[in-house]
């Protein structure tokens, strides 16, 4: 299916690391309405080609350094002479400020997951970071590196959950949805054990919470894993 560009705007970014100005596509809020959602909170829209998630990430052309909205911007005299020296100095100038293909925003996220590491960003930026390149790898229908971000994605969620970096860092992350979320990833990498945990830890918010559709959604997500669970392994 062929791209709208219609549906695309030029945003203007400040790289963090070095000044430049450069543009980078988005897509516009709204463009298209999703056809699907996975338990993950993975969304399908018509046009694949125009999922806003290729476009979430910012490359500088001039030194590498990849960001999204949610970074922080602070930068340190130390973590710019990490990312001079470990990024800045390696790359090669190149413009991901056009449209991208799946593979060419998975370089993008790459990109970004090395600069927030770098930088020492908040495990709830690596873990969304992580689960992203998860989602692209499924659209991709490649299950190996799918699982393998999945799995990087919950280890930094649940280094999120235990130190609570998701209440300042991502607004649409509550206590309740993390722990769903990670029920959810450790039943999609075959934890079934750890998924159940989470979602049981999730469902007993069903006092305490407005989100009364993340407790349902830990329900039938648990009643799912303990089908899979004894399925995978016969009495
Ligand atoms: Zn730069």
């Amino acid at each position: 299916m062929a791209i709208n560009p219609d549906h695309f705007y030029d945003k203007n970014y400040t790289c963090l690391h070095c000044d430049t100005a450069f543009t980078s596509k988005r897509i516009r809020s709204g463009s298209q309405a999703s056809v699907k959602r996975d338990a993950d909170f993975c969304t399908y829209f018509k046009n694949q080609r125009m999922n806003p998630i290729l476009y979430t990430v910012a490359v500088c052309p001039a030194c590498g350094f990849a960001f999204t909205d949610q970074f922080d911007k602070t930068m340190t005299p130390l973590v710019k002479k990490l990312i001079a020296e470990k990024l800045a100095s390696k790359w090669t100038p190149k413009d991901y400020g056009s449209h991208r293909s799946m593979e060419e925003a998975i370089v993008t996220y790459k990109l970004a997951i090395y600069s927030a590491s770098i930088k020492g960003e908040a495990h709830s930026i690596l873990a969304g970071l992580y689960l992203r390149v998860a989602w692209l790898y499924r659209f991709l229908e490649k299950e190996t590196e799918e699982k393998r971000f999945l799995s990087l994605a919950v280890t930094e969620y649940e280094q999120s959950y235990i130190h609570t970096d998701y209440v300042k860092d991502d607004k649409e992350m509550s206590e309740v949805r993390v722990l769903y979320l990670i029920g959810e990833l450790m039943r999609r990498i075959g934890k079934y054990d750890q998924a159940i945990r989470y979602f049981t830890k999730a469902v007993a918010f069903k006092e305490r919470t407005i989100e009364t559709g993340i407790i349902n959604m830990a329900r039938d997500q648990w009643s799912l894993t303990r089908e899979e669970y004894k399925s995978t392994h016969p009495a």
